[in-house]
């Protein structure tokens, strides 16, 4: 009942939501001792469960995992029926949950928030509700879902229409009776794929409109799988706690099998497997690069649309039910039972609205650009306003006045998913920029709840009023959060997830796709380093330690975790041989790099001796000259060889279109300083000399290195100044060494821990120069005249030793008047820019590099 407008009430809290979030969060808030008012749009507990009434409506994560695990004993008095429960016993057992642990009373349903605004002075939020209440509290917590905010019908004529109209998330609670009707359904996403085999058993007619097509899967319903149940009856704290540090919030063993590589008998198993066990997270997990790599993505794809074909009679049916316009897994695959099969009904058709689109709703039922259809009933599976729907609707403005909608004009920004600039106090349970949606809901959710209620519990011990997150820590939340995405094939689908289901709406990736353990893991990490990158106050205090909790690239941190795993000794510990011996082991199990048009290995002749070289030609016609790039490979003047540095000698003559020439110039400690310099500056020299014969253009030659190559390589432009020559139009160094100093503070913050580390760089100098040649410009070219060298495009990494001496070498070009061009490789470390067809993040780096080496020479 709302309550008519009078003095405000006021609680320590106020949640928004009654769904699984809003319930758990009452549970945690009570045992806090705070007083929390919950307010609840609809007439009962259960959020999603008691919306989505539609027939079939079912969770899709099996119930032994779709349940709360904050209560032991609630475990034991509650046995789900099925693999996949029924909305009705989801609903009931939420309200079980809330019955037994008395929360009703604290609830108010019926009442939807309608604005929220800060009071600064006070420091509380003033609540109001469609009733006319209004609530002050001190904290406010949205627990208003992600999938909540049905998306208003974006269809020309849908008021029009004389029959019924229902909403698959609005489903009538007296259910529907849709008996010898003719009926449309549009949309085919999984509240359209779980209600269209039902509906079909009772309509007359029933019409389905598909936009697109959508991969799914038999979800085999029946008996809770028994492996599960069997370790949860062993040791149930074993199995939470490994769904709490999974990657999707279920415990699987995740593969390590490559879709790309396995043989067709692997392939073919490990997917029928996953067909066979009906579980989202089985089918997603078929091949561990499925969600990067196109080629893995294909094959799983292809083996669904396989089935399809098998399961659907007519072929050009089966043919428009099949996805081909996304990647598997960039929409949400659905779990059905018997969807595809109900299109061998006579009574049932599909429209293809790729074909013939929606031109109107009428009065009497739908126009397509082809065809006039009557019907008795619509119904709208059209989805949601996903993850900001909610949140922006509620209305809440912050400390300036500054509304939800406004900030997020342009997407939502958040720190961690839980908390936004500009709003103190402000909690989401599930927003934007954390996993939800991607994951088991009821493990992040009783995440978030766990942290917020330990976040409340802090601020009550330490005397604080205030909380908010600071625009360094949110910004570096964002942006790991879109880092995280990009490496993904998600991005490219038109997906709720990224907003694209609703008009108008922001492009931006919306959940957090980095896993719920890594999630956690950074939400724990910033409660220990005592709320990393918030703002907290107090009578008489403001603290702020301010920071970004995840500046690394995603895949760069998993390469280092694999490493690390792996267990290789460190490199400085090891004689050059040895090294040498387990770089070349490790480089054999590397992707090759890209295809190009011919590979060809020769020798040059050194100031002592042959040198090897191998020359990449790019794809294209065979005659005709390209700009000429002589690369050296890095490895500290020590280590690497042809071999170490080709996948990115491919990768760079494929971006760039120009002849790379890939040279092993002497090694150390065998030849010292300064050896590799001198190699290089004759190689260079060479290369001018036999431009026609090396495939390149006379007068078009550049130079190239990475770390010691790139040192060599910028010794050469210095060398090569002088009336000698030749002429060099660029030079393209990547995380190079330019100076022995290891004092600067790139040193001190990477010194350890990023491959290429302080020890390691002083075993490179110490088996390349002595110390007191460790000045020379041909050892440290920062110590050089620059006056008159080349154009530069220097590639520095976040995470490198290097670092600084590469932005110093930039710095010091530029002041000598040589125009540079500064790549910032962030969040990667001295060698993952380098590591081709590995570190994924590393490309848009590689393509800035490729294009910078083409703006070295003329137009064609
Ligand atoms: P919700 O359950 O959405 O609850 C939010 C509540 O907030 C609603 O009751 C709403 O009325 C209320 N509310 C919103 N705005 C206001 C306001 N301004 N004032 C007052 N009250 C407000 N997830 C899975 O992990 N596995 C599944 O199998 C699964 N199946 C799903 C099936 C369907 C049909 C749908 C739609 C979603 C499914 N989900 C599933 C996602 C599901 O939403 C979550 O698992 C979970 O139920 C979310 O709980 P919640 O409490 O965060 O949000
Ligand atoms: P959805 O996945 O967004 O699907 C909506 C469908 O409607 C899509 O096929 C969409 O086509 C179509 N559509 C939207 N607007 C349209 C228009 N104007 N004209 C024609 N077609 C239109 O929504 P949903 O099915 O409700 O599911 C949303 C999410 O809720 C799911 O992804 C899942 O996370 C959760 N859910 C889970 C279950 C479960 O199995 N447990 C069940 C239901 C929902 P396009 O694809 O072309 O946009």
């Amino acid at each position: 009942m709302n309550k008519p407008a009078s003095v405000p009430e006021q609680f320590d809290v106020v949640v928004a939501g009654a769904g699984f979030s809003g319930l758990y969060m009452l549970y945690r808030l009570r045992q806090l001792g705070l007083s929390v008012k919950v307010l609840e749009s609809a007439g009962d507990v259960g959020g999603t469960w008691y919306w989505n009434r539609y027939p079939g409506a079912r969770c899709d994560i099996p119930t032994t995992d779709y349940t709360y695990s904050f209560d032991p004993e609630l475990e034991k008095e509650w046995t789900w029926s099925e693999k996949y429960a029924t909305q009705p016993e989801i609903l009931e057992y939420l309200r079980f949950v809330a019955d037994r642990h008395g929360l009703r009373s604290d609830i108010e349903f019926s009442a939807t928030v309608t604005s929220a605004r800060w009071d600064e002075p006070e420091k509380r939020w003033r609540i109001t509700t469609d009733g006319g209440q209004e609530i002050r509290c001190r904290y406010y917590i949205m627990a208003t879902g992600c999938l909540s905010m049905p998306k208003s019908p974006d269809i020309e004529g849908a008021g029009r229409f004389a029959g019924q109209v229902y909403f698959t998330s609005r489903w009538p609670h007296e259910g529907v009776d849709l008996t010898g009707q003719r009926v449309a359904v549009i949309g085919t996403g999984s509240s359209g794929i779980q209600s269209i085999p039902l509906i079909a058993r009772q309509a007359r007619r029933l019409t389905v409109f598909q936009r697109t097509p959508n991969f799914s899967i038999p979800a085999h319903n029946g008996p809770a799988p028994a492996d599960r149940l069997e370790r949860l009856a062993e040791d149930r704290d074993e199995y939470r706690d490994a769904a709490r540090w999974s990657r999707g919030g279920v415990p699987i063993d995740p593969t390590d099998i490559l879709g790309g590589t396995a043989s067709e008998a692997v392939r073919r198993e490990r997917f029928e497997a996953a067909w066979a066990q009906g579980e989202l997270f089985g089918i997603l997990n078929v091949f561990a690069d499925q969600g990067v790599n196109p080629a893995a993505n294909d094959i799983v794809a292809e083996m669904i649309r396989e089935k399809i074909r098998s399961i659907v009679t007519d072929p050009g049916i089966a043919e428009a039910l099949c996805p081909k316009d996304h990647y598997f897994g960039t929409k949400r695959p659905c779990l059905d039972t018997g969807y595809f099969e109900t299109y061998d009904l006579p009574h049932v058709q599909l429209v293809d609205l790729r074909k013939q689109p929606i031109v109107s709703i009428t009065e009497e039922g739908i126009e397509t650009a082809d065809e006039s259809f009557g019907f008795d009933a619509i119904v709208y599976a059209t989805g949601f306003d996903a993850m900001t729907g909610a949140l922006v609707a509620a209305d809440a403005a912050g400390r300036d006045g500054v509304s939800l909608k406004e900030k997020w004009a342009a997407g939502p920004s958040t720190y961690l998913g839980l908390m936004t600039t500009g709003f103190p106090n402000f909690f989401m349970l599930t927003g934007p920029g954390s996993p939800s949606v991607l994951s088991n809901m009821t493990v992040s959710i009783e995440q978030h709840v766990d942290w917020v209620a330990g976040c409340l519990e802090n601020m009550r011990d330490e005397g604080l009023e205030t909380i908010e997150p600071t625009a360094l820590a949110e910004a570096g939340w964002n942006q790991h959060v879109q880092d995280c995405a990009a490496i993904t094939l998600h991005p490219t689908a038109n997906s709720w997830y990224m907003g694209a289901n609703v008009p108008g709406k922001p492009r931006v990736f919306l959940p957090y796709i980095g896993g719920v353990n890594a999630y956690r893991q950074a939400c724990d990490e910033v409660a220990a380093q005592g709320y990393l990158g918030f703002r907290l106050t107090g009578p008489g205090e403001d603290r702020c330690r301010d920071g970004v909790i995840r500046r690394m690239q995603p895949d760069v941190a998993m390469v280092l975790e694999f490493m690390a795993a792996a267990g290789m000794p460190p490199l400085e510990t090891l004689s050059a041989a040895d090294a040498r011996a387990l770089l070349a082991v490790t480089a054999e199990a590397r992707p090759p790099g890209p295809e190009v048009g011919e590979v060809t290995d020769g020798v040059i002749p050194g100031p002592s001796g042959h040198l090897p070289y191998r020359l990449y030609r790019p794809a294209g016609p065979s005659e005709g000259l390209r700009p000429l790039v002589m690369y050296f490979h890095g490895g500290g003047w020590v280590l690497g060889n042809l071999d170490s540095d080709d996948p990115l000698c491919r990768d760079l003559c494929a971006r760039s279109g120009a002849v790379v020439v890939s040279v092993n110039y002497r090694h150390a400690p065998e030849v010292r300083f300064p050896a590799a310099a001198l190699d290089a500056f004759a190689a260079v020299q060479w290369a001018d000399a036999n431009a026609i014969e090396l495939g390149g253009i006379p007068g078009q030659l550049a130079v190239a290195g990475w770390s010691a190559g790139a040192n060599v390589a910028a010794v050469a432009c210095q060398l090569a100044r002088g009336a000698e020559g030749p002429h060099i139009s660029g030079q393209l160094l990547v995380c190079p060494v330019v100076d022995s100093d290891m004092t600067r503070p790139s040193y001190t913050e990477n010194g350890d821990g990023y491959i290429l580390t302080t020890a390691l760089m002083r075993w490179f100098w110490d088996h390349y120069a002595d110390p007191a040649d460790r000045g020379d410009p041909r050892a440290a070219p920062l110590h050089g005249n620059l006056e008159g060298l080349p154009e530069a495009c220097i590639v520095t990494a976040d995470f490198d030793p290097l670092r600084d001496e590469g932005v110093a070498y930039a710095r010091a070009l530029e002041a000598a008047g040589v125009p540079v061009r500064l790549v910032r490789a962030r969040g990667h470390t001295h060698t993952s820019v380098t590591m081709v067809g590995v570190v994924i993040s590393g490309a848009p780096v590689r393509a800035e590099i490729g294009e910078a080496l083409g703006d070295f020479f003329p137009a064609p």
